[in-house]
Formats: structure tokens, sequence, C-alpha cells
């Protein structure tokens, strides 16, 4: 599928933008202007000096990212290709399924023997590009050690957030170390349980029913309009921006959700000029627990748009996603925004049945108690992720037999389940240029949100509809990639980052995280929602090339149009 006149014209994009970044004479006439220029316009010249200096690369290194692009087109090209689906244990037939149909199968399928065949079927895929992946790695050193590295992870984490890996290993250890109690508690519960620890039982046997009793009060005809409100009661705004979302899945559409800027936030003669951001995800209309997905997607990836709308740097270099901004910064401002969302101090308020009834106190009372040993597991498998990649560009002799070590080496560590597996190399991330090594970005993000919840909790007693809460994050975004992750994190939260937090919420008992819950209730009460939404932004919603509204008339009758048209749709596809 896709428009190939489209996917030429991108392609030839990112040539240019290649091309403008890594342009050495740029660089050299940016420090001959440093040498005779003022105070103010020095420090400017600096951050454009770092920008292309992160890009550059000698004529060795390019020759090797060169063969680096090749054997990574060659990898995603036999993933695309390749034969996905289990052996059904009723007929022993092969049955076609996706990787992630298989995943979401593990985790929701009463049927054991179905669960198990997935799982079998997933170790044997995670094989499948285990050749190519022994010379990526190879060449991917070598680069590393052309621009002056150790080895790949090393330079991805230097680059990237200027952190050693001790210090970023340092965090992930204390925090597994502190949480290794709830394997214990896993272990004993698997007494009452019996096989709960196979990797095939696990997930669907923590996790119980919730998704299907919620589903009633995320019904996302009534997405918009809560994701609006949400954002004015926080204070959020776009200053001035354009919005393009396409929210609802149709074949052929890329399947997670992401937002691009087809337009920074620029300066033009000291005039600034508001940016445009474009999100998606792939909300099916009317399928049981899509909803609530699609409302974490919304609100992640409209907090990735809030930050870099509300930028306010003169120079461009520092107003875009990549390099000298970082993963661990932006998802820490997408992620704190879908934390809002998943908190019952938002569900109260917010996330209600067609009967106007709120998402009930017992339900999440429920789902505390029975999902409390689960907290560490999304850190630890980001902390897993990281720490493989780490282990692997770090082996003197790198084979397939010595990669599949390692890969069960650290699931068995970060997971404690009865059977090793494979799984970590079917993390996608491993085998692109963009992606690999930078999993701790999510960690370290994990990491600060928690510190942010924590600061603002202390300061005002409340984040949902606090609109506080969006002025003091404005203040952060409008720096862009200015500072660095540690000292944004510093900056927004008065602390040096730390695992304090983070290891405080995921060891609290239920009954504590329940008090806690209570006690925010209790301020909430006097707290009312924003009346009027005005995101200042002119906002589009869009089906593919199909435009279904617009906010010229004002946020309500667009919420209210797209909720009316998200219902036909999930009435269609019925
Ligand atoms: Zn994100």
């Amino acid at each position: 599928m896709g428009d190939r006149a489209l996917a030429e014209q991108k392609d030839r994009a990112l040539q240019a933008v290649d091309h403008f970044r890594s342009d050495k004479k740029l660089k050299e006439q940016a420090e001959a202007l440093a040498l005779s220029a003022n105070k103010k316009d020095k420090e400017r010249l600096q951050d454009w000096i770092h920008f292309f200096g992160l890009y550059q690369m000698s004529d060795e290194a390019k020759k090797l990212k060169y063969k680096i692009d090749v054997l990574e087109s060659k990898i995603q090209n036999k993933l695309a290709k390749r034969k996905e689906g289990y052996i059904d244990p009723k007929t022993s037939k092969f049955v076609k399924a996706s990787i992630l149909k298989m995943r979401t199968l593990m985790q929701t399928s009463p049927d054991e023997k179905l669960r198990k065949a997935c799982f079998a079927a997933r170790e044997k895929l995670a094989e499948s590009c285990l050749t190519e992946y022994v010379q990526l790695i190879k060449l991917r050193n070598q680069f590393a050690q052309a621009v002056g590295f150790a080895d790949f992870f090393d330079y991805n984490l230097h680059r990237e957030d200027k952190m050693s890996k001790e210090q970023l290993f340092g965090l992930f250890d204390e925090i597994a170390d502190k949480t290794k109690g709830t394997f214990l508690e896993l272990r004993k519960l698997e007494k009452k349980r019996p096989r709960l620890r196979k990797p095939w039982n696990f997930g669907y046997m923590m996790l119980g029913n919730f998704i299907e009793e919620e589903d009633p009060y995320f019904q996302f005809e009534e997405a918009l309009d809560r994701w609006g409100r949400s954002f004015a009661g926080l204070g959020i705004d776009f200053k001035g921006g354009e919005l393009t979302l396409d929210l609802l899945d149709r074949e052929g559409k890329y399947s997670n959700g992401f937002c691009h800027w087809p337009k920074l936030v620029h300066f033009n003669a000291g005039k600034r000029s508001p940016g445009s951001a474009n999100f998606t995800c792939n909300v099916v209309a009317g399928q049981v627990g899509s909803g609530s997905v699609g409302y974490r997607t919304l609100f992640h990836e409209g907090g990735h748009a809030a930050h870099f709308l509300n930028i306010e740097q003169q120079d461009v270099c520092l107003n875009h996603e990549y390099a000298p901004q970082t993963a661990a910064w932006s998802e820490t401002q997408s992620m704190f925004i879908d934390t809002i969302m998943a908190s019952y101090e938002w569900k109260a308020r917010y996330a209600k049945n067609a009967d106007g009834e709120s998402y009930p106190f017992v339900l999440h009372e429920r789902a505390v108690r029975a999902t409390e040993l689960l907290k560490p597991s999304r850190i630890l498998s980001i902390a897993m992720v990281s720490a493989f990649e780490r282990d692997i560009y770090e082996l003197r002799n790198v084979t397939e037999e010595n990669i599949k070590k390692v890969a069960r080496k650290n699931h068995q560590k970060f997971t404690d389940l009865s059977e090793s597996s494979l799984m970590l190399l079917n993390v996608p991330h491993i085998y692109s240029w963009e992606s690999s090594c930078s999993y701790h970005g999510y960690g370290l993000a994990e990491i600060a949100l928690s510190q942010w919840r924590e600061y603002f909790y202390k300061k005002y007693g409340h984040i949902v509809d606090n609109s506080n809460v969006g002025k003091e994050m404005k203040r952060v975004w409008a720096l862009g990639a200015k500072e660095d992750f540690m000292t944004c994190v510093k900056l927004a939260t008065g602390k040096k980052l730390s695992t304090k937090a983070i290891i405080k919420e995921l060891t609290q008992s239920a009954d504590a995280t329940l008090r806690n819950t209570k006690k925010i209730q209790k301020v909430m009460e006097g707290v009312k929602p924003s009346k009027k939404v005005n995101l200042k932004a002119a906002i589009k919603m869009v089906h593919g090339k199909k435009t279904i509204t617009t906010n010229k008339n004002g946020f309500d009758k667009m919420s209210d149009k797209y909720g009316k048209w998200v219902r036909q749709m999930a009435n269609e596809s019925n």
C-alpha cells in the first residue's frame, strides 16, 4: 500500500536533511563566525556547531553507514515477507496470524494450548534474521569505533543522552534490586495458581478481564471531546499551531500511533512562526478494548504535539525531534500526559458510560489489587531490552549461539518466568538504526515522569484540571533542545534525576495506593473543570485524504460532528 510518488518525495527529503546536517562546510562556517561574534551570538552559534557536530562522519564511517543501511533494508524486507502464524493445537494445521496478533492471543485467549502454540511460533520467528543480525552488530561496532567509541551502545548513549553505561545501568539496577520482592511473591502465588510463570500464561492469568469491563467507559466517540476538555483543564494549548488528526484504522495504514511535524516552530526576523503537527492512531471503532488504547494514544501523541509546538527557540536546530533532542525528554512529556488519562483521578471525572455513570471506584480497586505484583514489569521490560543490547555489543565473539545465550539470560533475569525465551529478538527496535540502543529513553522517561508527578502532587495535591501543571510544563517546553535531559529534569522538578519516586510508586502496597487515590479525590471535590475549550490551534479531523470536520466553528461543534461520524463508522463495521 502507500503512495509511490509520495514515498519517493519522502526519500528525497530525507536525503536533503542528511546532506544538510552532515555538511562539514556549514560547521566550519559557524566555527569561524563564532570567533568574532558577541556573547549572545556566540552562544547561538555554539548550538549550531553542536548540532552539525552530532551528524559529522568520516569517509570511512560514511561507507560503513551505507553498508549498514543496505543490510537493515534487507532485514526489514525479510521481516515484512516472512510467513507468520501458528500450528493450531486442535487440527495441527498452520493458521496465518501476525506476530502482533499472536501476542494479543497470548494475553487474551482462554485456551492454554492455543496460547502455548502462539508462544512456540513467536520463538521460532525470533530466529528468522539471526544470521543478518550477527553481521549488523559487527558493522555497527566497526562504525562506532570509527567515530571514537568503544561500541555501538556506548556511541548511542553518549551521543543521545550524554550518559555513561555505568550511570544508566546504575539507575536500572537499583530499580531491579528494590523491586525483586515481587518475583518472590509471584513464585509463592504460583503454588496456588499452577503454571502461572509460564510465559504463555503469565499475562493472561495476571490481567483477567479488565479490558472488557473498562470498555463501556472508553467509547471512542467521546474521545475527542474529553481530550480537548482535559488539555484545556491542564492549561495546555498549541500556541497558534495547526493540528491534523487521523485516528481510526483502515487497511494499509501504518500500524502504530505517531506524531510528526511538517512545519517546525521557527523565527523569521525575530517574529515567531507557529508549527504544525499531524498525529495518528489505529482505533477500530466499536471493537472491545480498542477505545481505551485509542484514548491512550490520543493523549500520548497529543503530548508530543503540544511539547514541540510550544518551543520558543530562535534557532530551529533546537526545535525538532531528532538529536540534540532526546527520546528520553520527549517521551517524558508524552508519557506524562498519557499517565494522566490512566489515573483514577482522570477516570472518575471524564470516563463515563453511555448512561453518564462515572468509572466506578470498585472497578479501580479491583484492578489495583489484581495488578499490584505487575507494577514493576513495565520498567523492567524496558531495562531488559537495554541490558540485552548493551551485552550484545560488548560480545567479544559475536555468533548466533552467543546472541541467543545473551537473549535468554536477560529474559530470565528481568522476568523470572519459568521457561526461557528468545522474545528479545522479536523487538523491532533492535534492527533499525534510529531506534536500536535507544530503548533506555523510555526507561529514563518513566523515572523522570514519576519524579514530576510526585513534585506536582506535593505542590498542588492534584494534576487533573490543574492549569498550573500546564503552565509549568510549557515553561520547560519553551526550551526545545537547548538543555540536555538531566538539566531539564532538574529544571522541571527542582531535583536531580533519581529513582526514589518510581521505587516508592512501584513498591507501594495496594492499600497505600488506594488510600492515596482517596486523598486525591478529596482534593478534586473542590476543583472545577474548565468551561471553555480553547486550544489555540486550527484543528482538522481527517480519515486519510478525507476531511471529516474542523474547529472553524468552535471545538464543541467539531467534537460533536466527529463523535457522530465515529458512531456511524462503528455501526457500518458491525
Ligand atoms: Zn512517544
